[in-house]
């Protein structure tokens, strides 16, 4: 501003006259001009002199409208403020009682959490509970299972004990060997005995009383892989009036099923009681010292006369020997005196 009052005062002393150039030039508005005061004159004159004080009261009266204003617009920012701190206390509000619903939702999935571990808890220990009444429930059904095929069994065999004394005649007798695949489960379980013995039957009236012995899981070298039959002499009621000993031939016949009698291969071998092998049997010795077979005493001692592998499980499996679980297996005695 002083430059371009420089640069206005040079253009005045040369192209305007002195006098009016200055009273023009130095013309400056009011001290109170910010305040609205319209008046200018140049500074330092009387003119400007006397402005300041006649004109004091509407200074006075220009600075008191500012101040008003001033004070006004104070009063509206307080509002404004005041208003921005109850937003502020609004927010907190807010903020407040979001933190407090999720405090509440952080307690409730703490609460869910600990029943899903105690639901989870239960759950284990229900599952060790069920395994356990299942177990007992199968030990159960099972116990049960063989208490019925154990209730068969003997039904079966009592039927078949009551179909021999039909076809029974003296000196040889048929024995149909029921439910075979199940006893030699229950054999190889440890569930049953070996062997299974036949109905006794006599030799003639009066005569020798006998029976079979069967061990369907095999005896001896055969054992776990054969049929062992024996033909075994009793005690009888007829043995105080027989000859003694006695030297019995057996003839053990296995029949394969479901064929014309003329195409029939059975399996017959026969046995007598002085080829049996002495080296490894005490009885064998009590054998060749009596001559035979002495009159038994009533107790299972007698000896037994057969085949430890009468016929292999893969023998009777695939030869027709079985059908219907069932064997048919016939023996016949001759006595020698
Ligand atoms: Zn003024």
């Amino acid at each position: 501003m002083e430059d371009d009052d420089k640069w206005l005062l040079a253009i005045d002393l040369f192209d305007e006259p002195k006098a009016e150039a200055s009273s023009v030039e130095k013309q400056v508005p009011c001290k109170f001009s910010v305040f609205g005061c319209q008046f200018k004159g140049v500074k330092g004159t009387r003119e400007m002199r006397e402005h300041m004080r006649s004109k004091s009261p509407q200074h006075i009266t220009l600075l008191h409208q500012v101040v008003k204003l001033q004070d006004i617009k104070i009063k509206q920012q307080h509002e404004t403020i005041a208003k921005h701190e109850r937003y502020v206390k609004h927010v907190s509000q807010v903020i407040k009682e979001y933190k407090e619903q999720f405090d509440e939702q952080r307690k409730q999935v703490n609460s869910q959490k600990t029943m899903l571990k105690d639901i989870q808890h239960d759950l284990t220990k229900l599952r060790v509970t069920s395994r356990k009444q299942n177990k007992n429930l199968s030990e159960t059904i099972e116990e049960l299972s063989e208490k019925f095929d154990q209730f068969l069994l003997d039904y079966s065999i009592s039927k078949a004990d009551a179909d021999l004394k039909v076809s029974a005649r003296y000196g040889e007798h048929l024995w149909i060997i029921r439910n075979y695949s199940r006893r030699l489960r229950r054999i190889k379980l440890g569930k049953s005995d070996d062997p299974i013995r036949s109905d006794p039957f006599y030799t003639a009236s009066p005569g020798y009383r006998l029976c079979i012995w069967v061990y369907l899981n095999g005896r001896g070298k055969s054992l776990g892989s054969a049929i062992s039959v024996y033909g075994k002499v009793m005690a009888g009621d007829f043995d105080p009036i027989m000859s003694w000993p006695i030297r019995p031939q057996f003839t053990f016949t296995l029949y394969e099923q479901n064929r014309a009698a003329s195409d029939r291969k059975d399996i017959v071998r026969r046995r007598r009681v002085h080829e049996i092998k002495r080296d490894h049997d005490e009885k064998n010795s009590i054998t060749r010292v009596n001559g035979g077979i002495p009159r038994p005493l009533g107790d299972d001692r007698s000896i037994i006369v057969g085949f430890d592998n009468f016929v292999t499980h893969e023998e009777l499996h695939t030869c027709g020997f079985l059908k219907s679980d069932n064997i048919f297996l016939k023996v016949e005695v001759e006595i020698n005196v």
